[in-house]
Formats: structure tokens, sequence, C-alpha cells
């Protein structure tokens, strides 16, 4: 199988790298990739760079031989000058393995926005998809989503090159990177050069690296 966990990392934080190993455990898988994003179409600018986002994302996979950082996405939207997006990366993959299992995971709050995806009823004739249950994001579905969840709903993990839905019930952590900027950019408007409260929700070597290179509105001590 592979598994792709695609995202735009803003920065990369334990709540990812905890879902991608529930997901490694439970699908009983020795890689999960983790996709950065270069530009999603339907979401608000990144606030860190490709590049900035792309480093952290290798940071944060260093230590673990399960996790890959996977910049397919962002070559090609550098490639072509223009938003990258999903069904396009999936497309691409599904050329070069016609058969094999494919499994996208994606969070339930990135879950419910699925139909503001580009082509986003091909993407699950492409894939199956993992759905986790994120902390304050119930899975609440659009009539027409629910409907067709209910009917592609996996008891076990997919067996078939793509159409399934498998919703894992595991306790995800309740980060996001949304709280971490802010928390950053309060830190920093305080002038204080470290934020302990945020330095508990990162991979250590991204966190030192966000503080060195003054991500978020961090500024720097001297
Ligand atoms: P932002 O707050 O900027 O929206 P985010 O924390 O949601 O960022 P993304 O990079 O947008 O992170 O998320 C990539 C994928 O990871 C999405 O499918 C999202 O639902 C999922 N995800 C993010 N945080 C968690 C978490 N704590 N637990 C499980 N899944 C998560």
């Amino acid at each position: 199988m592979i598994c792709l966990f695609g995202g735009t990392f803003d920065p990369v934080h334990l709540g990812h790298l905890h879902a991608a190993r529930v997901v490694c455990d439970a699908l009983a898988l020795s890689e999960v990739r983790l996709l950065l994003s270069a530009r999603p179409g339907h979401r608000a600018e990144p606030q860190a760079t490709v590049e900035q986002r792309w480093q952290m994302l290798r940071l944060a996979c260093a230590d673990d031989g399960r996790l890959s950082p996977d910049d397919t996405e962002i070559r090609r939207a550098a490639r072509q000058g223009r938003p990258s997006y999903t069904v396009e990366t999936l497309e691409e993959l599904r050329e070069q393995q016609p058969r094999a299992v494919l499994a996208w995971v994606i969070g339930s709050d990135a879950y419910r926005e699925l139909m503001t995806w580009h082509r986003w009823r091909e993407v699950l004739g492409l894939t199956n998809l993992v759905v986790l249950h994120r902390p304050g994001t119930p899975l609440q579905l659009a009539d027409e989503l629910d409907a067709l969840t209910r009917e592609r709903r996996l008891a076990q993990p997919p067996q078939q090159p793509s159409g399934g839905v498998l919703v894992l019930e595991a306790t995800m952590r309740d980060v996001s990177s949304t709280t971490i900027r802010q928390a950053l950019a309060a830190a920093g408007r305080q002038s204080s050069g470290h934020c302990a409260a945020v330095a508990d929700l990162l991979p250590p070597a991204v966190y030192t690296y966000i503080i060195e290179h003054h991500l978020y509105g961090v500024v720097s001590d001297a």
C-alpha cells in the first residue's frame, strides 16, 4: 500500500507526526509519505515559504524511518508555475502504479471540506481515504458527502486500489498549525524570544528552525 498524508505543514507539528504514526500502526505500514502542498488552490497562502516548510518537514521526519517527506507536489508546482492539486498528484501516481492500493490520510476538518477540492469526486476514484477524528471537529458532513461516506465506508484497512473510506477511531492530538502560528506571533510581540507553550507542540528541531529563522513573527533575541 502507498500511503500519503498531504498538508501545508505551516509548520509541521506533533499532531501531524502522531497522526502519521497511528496510521502506520493501524494499517501495518512501513512508510507514510508526508506530502507537502505547494499552494493549495482552496486555502489561504501559507506564511512560511515552500522552502522553509520543506526544511521543517525534513527535520520532523529525520528521526523516524517510517515517516518520509515527499516533495513531488512542490516540484510539480514549480515546474508548472501554478497551484498544485491533490487530484493531479494522485493521477500521476496512478499512472506509475496502476494496481497499487493507495491511501490518502485526511483529518476530519479537511474531510468536511472535501467538496471544495479541485475535481473532488475524482479523488475517490483514484485513492482510498483514511479519515482521522480531529479534536473539536466532529465528522458532520454535508448531505452528499455523508451519503457517499456511508456508501464507501470500510470496516478494515483498504485492500482495493481506491474508492473506500476508512474512518479511524484513534485519538488525535489537539494541535493545529494555526494555534502554533498565533502563539508564536503573540510571544514575538512580547519579544520573549522563546515560547515554551509552543515548544511542546513541535519536534525540537522544527522549533529551533522556527526560532533561528524568525518565522511566524518570532523576533530576534539580539
Ligand atoms: P492549519 O491550522 O494551518 O489549518 P493544520 O494544523 O490543520 O494547519 P495542515 O497542514 O493544514 O495542518 O493539515 C494537513 C493534514 O493534517 C489535514 O488533513 C489535517 O486535517 C491533518 N491534521 C492536522 N493536524 C492534525 C492533528 N492534530 N491530528 C490529526 N490530523 C491532523
